[in-house]
Formats: C-alpha cells, sequence, structure tokens
C-alpha cells in the first residue's frame, strides 16, 4: 500500500512516499481503504516530527481520514460502509490515514452523515469538526444569532475558515481576526463582515476590561490574543478555546470572570464521545454551505505533504487541504 513514511535516524526525521506491506498495520477491528485525509496543524508537527507528539518510527501520519470499511471483526461495520476517523491520537500514537490503508478500533469511528461526500468530510476534517464542536458549546451556553458580533481569530487556518463559514451559515455576524490582510477576499466569501488586523490583538492590554465588543468567541490562537479577547467580551458571553497557534500560555486576569460573567469553554474533539461528533458531523452535513467547499479547500497527493506540514507550522496554509489517496 502506498504510503507516506516518516522515519527517524541520529540527524533528522524524514517522510516520504513509500511501499508497506499491509500486514504491518497495526491491530484493531476495522480495516478501511483510505480515499482522503487531509493536514491539520497537529500533522505538520507530525511530519516534521515536532511537539513530542510521535515517540516511535517508522510513523504514518494522518490524523484524519475518511474512506470504505474493507473487512470488519466488529458486527457495527461492514465492507462498503463509508467512515470517517478524527482523533484518538490516531496519527500520532499510531498509524493514520497517509496510507492507502488503515487498521482501526471499531469504536473510534463515525458513519458518513447524510449530505456530505467522504471528500467534502475531509474539507471538513479534525480542523472543522472542532469548529463544529466550538458553536455547539456557545449555542450551549445561550449564544444565539442577533445578539452581537462573534469573533473567530486564526480566521484564515483551518479552524478559523470553518468556523466563519458556519456562524455565518447559522445566521451570525462574523468578525474575522487575521494576520493576513491578502485573505480579507477570502473571508469575507466565506461570510464574515468584519476583519479584525491580528496587531490589533496581538499585545495583552494594560487593562483587563476593554469595551464590551464580542458576543461569543471562537480562538484558534491562545497567548496574548485570547487574554485581550476575553477582556472584550460582552456581560455573559463565552469564549470556545480550541487552539494554541500563537501560544500556549494565558497571560490574563480573571476580572473579565468576575466582573462581565465571562466563560471560557475548553474544546477537545481527540477524546470526545461519539454522540457528540456525530449531532457535530449531521449539523455540519446541513449547515456548511457546499459552495463554500471549493474556495476554501485545495488538493493534495501524499508527496505533497512534507511542504505542506512545514507550511501549516508557519500559519503559511489557507483553510483546509484535501489529501486524495
Ligand atoms: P492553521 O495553521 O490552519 O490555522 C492557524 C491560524 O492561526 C493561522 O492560519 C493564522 O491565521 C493564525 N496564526 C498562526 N500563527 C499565529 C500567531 N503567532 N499569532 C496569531 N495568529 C496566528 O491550524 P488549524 O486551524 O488546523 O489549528 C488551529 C489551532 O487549533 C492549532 O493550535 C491546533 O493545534 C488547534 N486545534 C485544536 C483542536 C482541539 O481539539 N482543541 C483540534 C484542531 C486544532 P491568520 O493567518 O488568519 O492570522
Amino acid at each position: 500500500m502506498k504510503t507516506l513514511l516518516v522515519e527517524k535516524d541520529d540527524t533528522a526525521v524524514r517522510a516520504h512516499v513509500t511501499d508497506v506491506p499491509e500486514d504491518r498495520l497495526p491491530e484493531g477491528e476495522v480495516t478501511v481503504a483510505v480515499r482522503h485525509s487531509t493536514l491539520n496543524y497537529k500533522d505538520g508537527l507530525c511530519l516534521t516530527g515536532g511537539g513530542g507528539l510521535v515517540r516511535t518510527y517508522p510513523h504514518v501520519p494522518g490524523i484524519d481520514f475518511a474512506g470504505v470499511v474493507e473487512s470488519s471483526t466488529d458486527p457495527r461495520w461492514s465492507p462498503g460502509d463509508e467512515v470517517i476517523l478524527t482523533g484518538w491520537r490516531v496519527g500520532e500514537s499510531r498509524w493514520g490515514g497517509y496510507a492507502e490503508k488503515a487498521r482501526v478500533r471499531a469504536d473510534w469511528l463515525v458513519r458518513l452523515p447524510p449530505g456530505l461526500t467522504l471528500r467534502q468530510s475531509m474539507a471538513v476534517g479534525t480542523a472543522g469538526l472542532t469548529a463544529m464542536l466550538a458553536i455547539l458549546a456557545l449555542e450551549a451556553h445561550g449564544l444565539e444569532p442577533g445578539q452581537g458580533p462573534v469573533l473567530v481569530t486564526g480566521a484564515s487556518g483551518g479552524v478559523g475558515s470553518v468556523a466563519v463559514a458556519l456562524l455565518s451559515a447559522a445566521g451570525h455576524e462574523v468578525a474575522a481576526v487575521t494576520g493576513r490582510p491578502e485573505t480579507e477576499g477570502y473571508l469575507r466569501d466565506l461570510g464574515a463582515t468584519r476583519i479584525v488586523p491580528r496587531a490589533d490583538l496581538s499585545e495583552v492590554s494594560p487593562r483587563p476590561l476593554e469595551s464590551e465588543t464580542w458576543a461569543g468567541g471562537i480562538d484558534a490562537v491562545g497567548g496574548a490574543m485570547l487574554a485581550r479577547v476575553l477582556g472584550q467580551m460582552r456581560y455573559r458571553a463565552a469564549v470556545a478555546a480550541v487552539g494554541l497557534a500563537g501560544g500556549a500560555d494565558l497571560p490574563a486576569t480573571v476580572i473579565p470572570f468576575l466582573l462581565r460573567g465571562v466563560s471560557l469553554l475548553g474544546i477537545d474533539s481527540v477524546m470526545a464521545p461519539i454522540p457528540e461528533r456525530e449531532a457535530a458531523w449531521a449539523r455540519i452535513a446541513r449547515d456548511l454551505p457546499k459552495d463554500k467547499f471549493d474556495a476554501m479547500t485545495r488538493p493534495a497527493t501524499l508527496a505533497d505533504l512534507p511542504d505542506l506540514g512545514r507550511a501549516i507550522l508557519k500559519g503559511q496554509v489557507q483553510g483546509r487541504v484535501v489529501v486524495d489517496l
């Protein structure tokens, strides 16, 4: 099976396309013929040996894949079923989706929802699923369209792009924070009505509270930007913390929580329970405007991934990449 294999020697970590016999796949109940995979920030780390995520080499990255069940020893899955896998540390601590076949636990798979193709599901991928989980968390907290602008940070990245499109489709006014002014047209096409330059939010404010601006927030950046956003939330509004593209620290005070009743909602897609994933995928299939997929997505092959992995770590990938196997 054609595979993107990452190998490590004394001097470097190298990724290359090669043939790997199928009997080297890990143990698991379900073998899937992978049709598409994608590229997330974490894949960039796994492709380059960064972040200490991969402990054992040789390794096959790819934290997401979509494909067709080839064989299953678990009665829940049959040959021909169309399935999606995201998370569960697949592609990090065990072999993932950058190969023509993958073998995983039956408990980890989600059925492709009606209304979405396998390829579209990978245009969404972990990044988009996470954006949807964040929106569901904000809605559970009380966010409704008409309450005011919802801020999305890291907006031209994977999580951000899908968040902008989904929030706009749900009827929200969306403000998009980007450090790349050239993506303004792209973000407005996805549904952003306001563009906020990254520089406006990249320094910690000397004042813990600024004017009440945002009815909700989805933050893919962390660091000073998240601290800043917390101080700009409207009374009782919530921010969903999704990522750390700008840093893992949080140089904030508790003042926004105490004086404005602001909430910080943590979002994890990796170990999220299956019923939550199914609900999120169903909403994605229903709400994500299919005409936005083309603008949001670019195709790639396994051979393109080493370069793309380096690019996503530098914040240079716009939107989502779909890897065709
Ligand atoms: P991308 O690289 O596609 O997007 C990140 C975006 O953040 C960039 O496009 C850029 O947007 C912005 N950005 C990058 N560097 C900086 C910086 N130094 N300061 C401010 N903004 C910056 O990654 P993803 O969208 O795939 O992932 C985003 C984050 O979410 C990552 O940290 C990832 O690990 C995390 N994540 C978490 C998940 C979870 O389950 N909690 C699941 C998936 C992802 P722009 O150019 O528009 O400014």
